[in-house]
């Protein structure tokens, strides 16, 4: 119960492209779920993604199961994933939003676990994949990426979740409030801050029809994410730069060397080795130096707040 005596509002925000054959098996599974979550109020936005099928009928179709509780944002046409979420994150009105893919490979069966967290004051409950269903390369391109991306960010990422989660209103405010193009719904929640905690869970393959999610579509998630939270891409010229501008004067010295005190060397060797090797250094170490304003100008444009303030009190 909130203080005003009236139960939370929970959001679940879904994101569909496509999916006519889950939305059936995905309202009755949420049904179920909500069902075994007494003390709640809840509204269902979905975000249809520019589907070309029958997912908007559906939704229509299976309304009643909710009613009164269903809103539906309808794309143009097909922006991703992370659109979707954004736009259903900005018109939830929840005291709590869940996210959720339409698959039920984000089981509906965690939101009590989700619902307990929150109760005890968590802001952020993610769910944290123990198995993969995908199997050879794709399950292997995904633990790398979670590794790579946990090195090379600046927050810290928990491993192996998804987007699958719940969020306090306070979170989401912040999240929404942030004009970034590349949004990476879990790599912001992190950065949020607050009290975040993860739950275990085995992952599901999809209940029905194929993947949504195309290669192409992998691949650029991974790069919002590397280059949304990572500068040390933008860093690697000055590094190279300023590492063989070191073995250049290295490599100098020793012709210098070897013109002076062993005279076994060709006319010009000397000068030429020296220009090549201190101008190659020069370059990288300008491109760094462009790197570096450029990975401001990202920053500022990314805007984020520079903090965020847990409580303030006067003591
Ligand atoms: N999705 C979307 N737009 C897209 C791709 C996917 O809204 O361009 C939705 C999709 O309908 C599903 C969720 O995002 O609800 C996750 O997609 P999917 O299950 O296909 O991805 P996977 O689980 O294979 O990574
Ligand atoms: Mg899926």
């Amino acid at each position: 119960m909130s203080s005003a005596g009236i139960p939370p509002l929970i959001s679940i925000v879904i994101p569909v492209f496509n999916e006519e054959q889950t939305i059936s098996i995905l309202f009755a599974a949420l049904r179920s779920a909500i069902e075994s979550c007494a003390g709640y109020r809840w509204e269902l936005v979905l975000v249809d993604d520019g589907s070309a099928d029958a997912t908007v009928a559906e939704i229509e179709r299976q309304r009643p199961v909710f009613p009164g509780m269903v809103s539906l944002v309808q794309f143009s046409r097909n922006f991703g994933h992370q659109p979707a979420l954004t736009a259903g994150l900005q018109r939830s009105k929840g005291d709590a939003v869940v996210c959720m893919d339409a698959d039920l490979q984000d089981p509906p069966s965690l939101l009590p676990q989700f619902l307990d967290k929150f109760a005890e004051g968590y802001d952020v409950v993610y769910a944290v994949r123990t198995s993969r269903v995908a199997t050879g390369l794709i399950q292997f391109l995904y633990g790398m990426f979670y590794r790579c991306f946990r090195f090379l960010s600046e927050v810290e990422i928990p491993l192996d979740a998804g987007d699958f989660g719940l969020m306090s209103r306070r979170v989401v405010n912040l999240l929404i409030a942030i004009p970034e193009r590349d949004v990476m719904v879990r790599g912001l929640r992190s950065w949020v801050g607050f009290r975040q905690i993860g739950i275990p869970y085995d992952r599901p393959g999809r209940a029905a029809g194929e993947t949504k999610y195309s290669f192409g579509k992998l691949v650029k998630l991974a790069m919002s994410g590397f280059f949304g939270f990572s500068t040390l891409p933008l860093r690697v010229a000055t590094f190279t730069g300023v590492a063989s501008m070191g073995m250049a004067l290295l490599y100098f010295l020793f012709a210098l060397y070897a013109k002076l005190f062993r005279g076994d060397v060709p006319q010009g060797w000397t000068s030429l080795v020296g220009i090549i090797l201190i101008l190659a250094g020069a370059q990288l170490i300008s491109v760094g130096i462009l790197g570096e304003y450029i990975g401001r100008i990202h920053a500022q444009l990314q805007g984020r707040p520079l903090f965020v303030v847990h409580s303030e009190r006067e003591l």
